[in-house]
């Protein structure tokens, strides 16, 4: 009688490794890049087959094989083989998956996008920001980070904190719970933290899309054995992709938060990177990153040639976190220059029911609503 791993090399058609791992019979349907130690496949103590592979997208292929395998495992044992031999589909090469179709960012359109901030005549301050926010800005701005993320994240979400940008996160905010103080590594527990980090080397920031909060071999990353690495950042730790970051790095700000005052987009909040740039967060509501890189091309072709960074318009995206201090910025060649005097994150809008068609030039000031009550 053939051994179960004999049966599954027979219908896969290659070898499967000391270690279990082999070609992913779902491989031509993974979206990301197939590693050669992705897909696994073992025998329990009954010889019954388990697989995992890293990937989700060849799912499909995969319970496809399972379902080949374990008939065939039952006709071995039942002394039936022979009668309906497998063949082995798994050598042919399964159609690959539809890439999404990418839109090349248009050059800035500096008259275009003068004449656009020309339409709006009153000069769009921090101060006018401020008090057009339909959600008042606190004077204290240590208040500031807990209430955006309060206001934008349903109760339990996970946000993951960063006081160093290429780093898998220091602190972790739970809505409704509180602070995390992060291990650096897999198995190293988290600890509650009295609050948010008050600032960083070159400030704060929070990942936009909400984690599970557990490590996850990342796709993306392999170390020097072409291991997957762990990582709690990247798109497969993401429960969601609700948000998208709008900013500029070729307009000055007077003329971008003219523009952006403008845009029909629901803009929940806009805060300043602590330099000289002003961030605005776009509700998109993508539950997946296929579905936010789709949205994704209609803000690239609309706002790109106004000014907008396509490059920083992306599923996992960091983006400043308010009421941070931020002590300094990296140069060009990696050298780290220290402020004279820290600079605040600055929040300076906020509105978590923001709707598509109420361009913040819109919203009533809050001088006004007062009279009005
Ligand atoms: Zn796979």
């Amino acid at each position: 009688m053939r051994s179960h791993k004999e049966i599954a090399e027979e219908i896969l058609g290659y070898p499967i490794g000391e270690d279990g791992c082999a070609p992913c019979p779902g491989a031509a349907l993974h979206t990301a890049q197939s590693g050669p130690r992705d897909w696994r496949i073992w025998f329990d103590g009954e010889g019954k087959p388990h697989e995992y592979c890293f990937h989700n997208s060849c799912q499909g292929a995969r319970d496809d094989f399972m379902r080949t395998l374990y008939r065939a495992i039952s006709d071995e044992e039942r002394g039936t083989r022979g009668t309906r031999k497998p063949v082995p589909k798994y050598q042919r090469p399964l159609p690959a998956a539809p890439k999404a179709q990418k839109v090349k960012p248009e050059d800035l359109n500096e008259d275009l996008a003068a004449a656009l901030a020309a339409r709006v005549e009153e000069s769009i301050t921090f101060d006018w920001l401020r008090a057009h926010s339909p959600v008042e800005i606190p004077d204290n701005p240590r208040a500031w980070g807990e209430l955006l993320l309060k206001e934008l994240y349903p109760s339990g979400s996970r946000i993951l904190v960063f006081t160093a940008f290429a780093s898998q996160g220091q602190y972790l905010y739970v809505v409704g719970d509180g602070v995390y103080k992060l291990g650096r590594k897999p198995g190293i527990k988290a600890v509650k933290a009295p609050r948010l980090p008050a600032g960083g080397d070159n400030g704060v920031w929070f990942l936009t899309a909400p984690i599970t909060g557990k490590w996850e071999p990342n796709p993306g990353k392999r170390d020097p054995q072409g291991n997957l690495m762990p990582g709690r950042r990247h798109s497969a730790c993401c429960t969601s992709f609700p948000f998208l970051v709008l900013e500029s790095d070729n307009l000055t700000p007077d003329v971008w938060l003219k523009i952006l005052v403008q845009l029909a987009d629901p803009i929940v909040a806009v805060y300043t990177s602590g330099g000289k740039s002003v961030h605005a967060l776009v509700k998109v509501s993508a539950a997946t990153p296929e579905e936010f890189n789709a949205i994704k091309e209609g803000y690239i072709l609309r706002l790109s040639p106004v000014g907008a960074d396509a490059a920083a318009i992306t599923p996992v995206r960091l983006s400043r976190l308010p009421g941070c201090m931020r002590h300094g910025t990296t140069g060009e060649f990696g050298t780290y220059i220290k402020y004279d005097k820290p600079r605040l994150q600055e929040l300076l809008y906020l509105n978590p029911a923001a709707v598509h068609g109420e361009p913040i030039l819109t919203m009533p000031s809050r001088k006004t609503r007062k009279a009005v009550k």
